[in-house]
């Protein structure tokens, strides 16, 4: 009888292909079958996120949720980054929890269902080479992991501190991935890693791989049935003008770059210890621009990190402004432990912080407002993933607008033209032609 898996990913792309290495290894040895109730799983996965405060407070009352519902004799494990941090403390906060397993050791999955008691969070643990087996959520777009951990030491930042030194997974391992992937029918690879376009700098074992992103790219691109290439997250201090022009010239690769801004203030991103300062980000977005005019800019902004004053604040609308990034992920900051932010001691108050995100995420809408007429007419090719209700399905365009149209199951996996109708500010709604 197949055993009953239920797995909650939190957090970012990379957990979910995490969450889908481990489905992978369990299914090694006996077969587990997804179901989306956990009163009935045999065994219960969360893999975790601990970005910000809130997810790490919310756990563990859904720990206590999912130890009074589990059916007898079931397990629950807990699973990257918040377990990385907190590791040996989740037992004494919930006892009952069967395992701890930190994001840098998900190829231990098997062993530690197999313990009664198991914790496992070492983030020096290498799996930068480890074969997993295959399995993917979403058969239309391969998540593909280009490397683990993160050799940056941006100050609010905790990831290194759970998912260890940066460790690229060597090209061959990737290409031959993408290959599986794209021959079993995901017309999209989507890289990941935390720098991507730092690739290529360290294998296990210290030595460079013989490929940087941009040669990667390329040799992925070359795949006859990869039709587009995604990726995220590159770090603005990696944005030469080889990688621009890869990018810009490569029909394969999707028009959407992802560039981290985090603050428009050099002071605070030398704080920040990002490595770049306001004018040097002006002057890659506004060579991006130049270069791919047809490209679209998305970014990460933090609001009132410790010592963010108005006039800073100011240079991050500025650099809104400049830059019209057509998406923002944006964030009050959220002191993380084991960072050195998290001693840093002026404080902004959180009436000012909520003021300030407020009036960056309403001027950032109202830019948006004058941009989405601009497509009224557009024709877009538009990879279709995802069936909706009433006879709708949704895809993405190259520059990952979400776009929807009429149409049934015969178009998901297919890339067809469409010609938006009714452009909205986060959907735009067209037809097939
Ligand atoms: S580059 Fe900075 S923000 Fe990104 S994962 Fe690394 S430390 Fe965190």
């Amino acid at each position: 009888m197949a055993k009953k898996l239920f797995i909650e990913t939190l957090g970012c792309a990379m957990n979910v292909r995490d969450s889908e290495h481990m489905i992978a290894e369990l299914n090694r040895e006996e077969p587990y079958h997804l179901t989306k109730d956990a009163k009935e799983a045999d065994l219960i996965l969360i893999n975790t996120c601990s970005v910000r405060e809130k997810p790490v407070n919310k756990l563990f009352s859904e720990i206590g949720q999912f130890l009074k519902h589990k059916k007898e004799g079931a397990k629950i494990g807990i699973c990257g980054c918040t377990a990385s941090h907190l590791g040996e403390e989740i037992f004494k906060r919930a006892p009952e929890v069967n395992f701890v397993l930190g994001a840098r050791n998900v190829s231990k999955i098997r062993e530690a269902v197999a313990k009664e008691k198991f914790l496992d969070v070492n983030i020096n643990y290498d799996e930068s080479a480890y074969a997993f087996s295959e399995f993917r959520q979403n058969p239309y777009k391969a998540y593909i992991n280009i490397s683990i951990g993160c050799d940056k030491k941006c100050a609010f930042c905790i990831v290194p501190h759970t998912r260890g030194e940066e460790i690229s997974v060597p090209h061959e391992l990737i290409l031959a991935e993408a290959e599986r992937a794209a021959k079993s029918g995901a017309k999209e690879i989507f890289l990941l890693g935390q720098n991507v376009n730092n690739y290529g700098r360290r294998l296990s074992g210290g030595k460079r791989d013989e490929f940087n992103f941009s040669r990667l790219l390329t040799e992925i691109s070359k795949i006859d049935e990869v039709k587009r290439v995604r990726f995220t997250s590159p770090h603005p201090l990696h944005m030469d003008d080889e990688f621009f022009e890869v990018f810009a010239s490569n029909p394969k690769i999707c028009k959407s770059m992802h560039m981290p801004l985090q603050s428009g203030s050099t002071a605070i991103l030398k704080a920040m210890r990002r490595g770049y300062t306001k004018e040097w980000f002006l002057d890659r977005a506004k060579k991006l621009r130049a270069m791919c005019p047809q490209t679209s800019i998305s970014t990460d902004i933090i609001v009132a990190f410790p010592g963010e004053s108005d006039r800073d604040f100011a240079d991050t609308m500025e650099v809104m402004e400049e830059v019209r990034f057509e998406q923002i992920y944006s964030f009050k900051y959220s002191a993380r432990p084991l960072t050195s932010a998290a001693n840093f001691t002026d404080k902004i108050d959180p009436e000012i912080a909520a003021q300030r995100l407020f009036a960056l995420q309403t001027r950032h809408a109202a830019i948006l407002d004058e941009m989405t007429p601009e497509y009224l007419g557009a024709v877009k090719e538009v990879y279709f993933e995802e069936l909706r209700d009433g006879g709708v399905v949704a895809g993405r365009t190259s520059q990952n607008n979400t776009v929807c149209a009429k149409g049934g199951e015969e178009l998901l996996g297919e890339i067809k033209s469409v010609k938006i109708t009714q452009p909205q500010r986060l959907i735009l709604y067209g037809q097939v032609i």
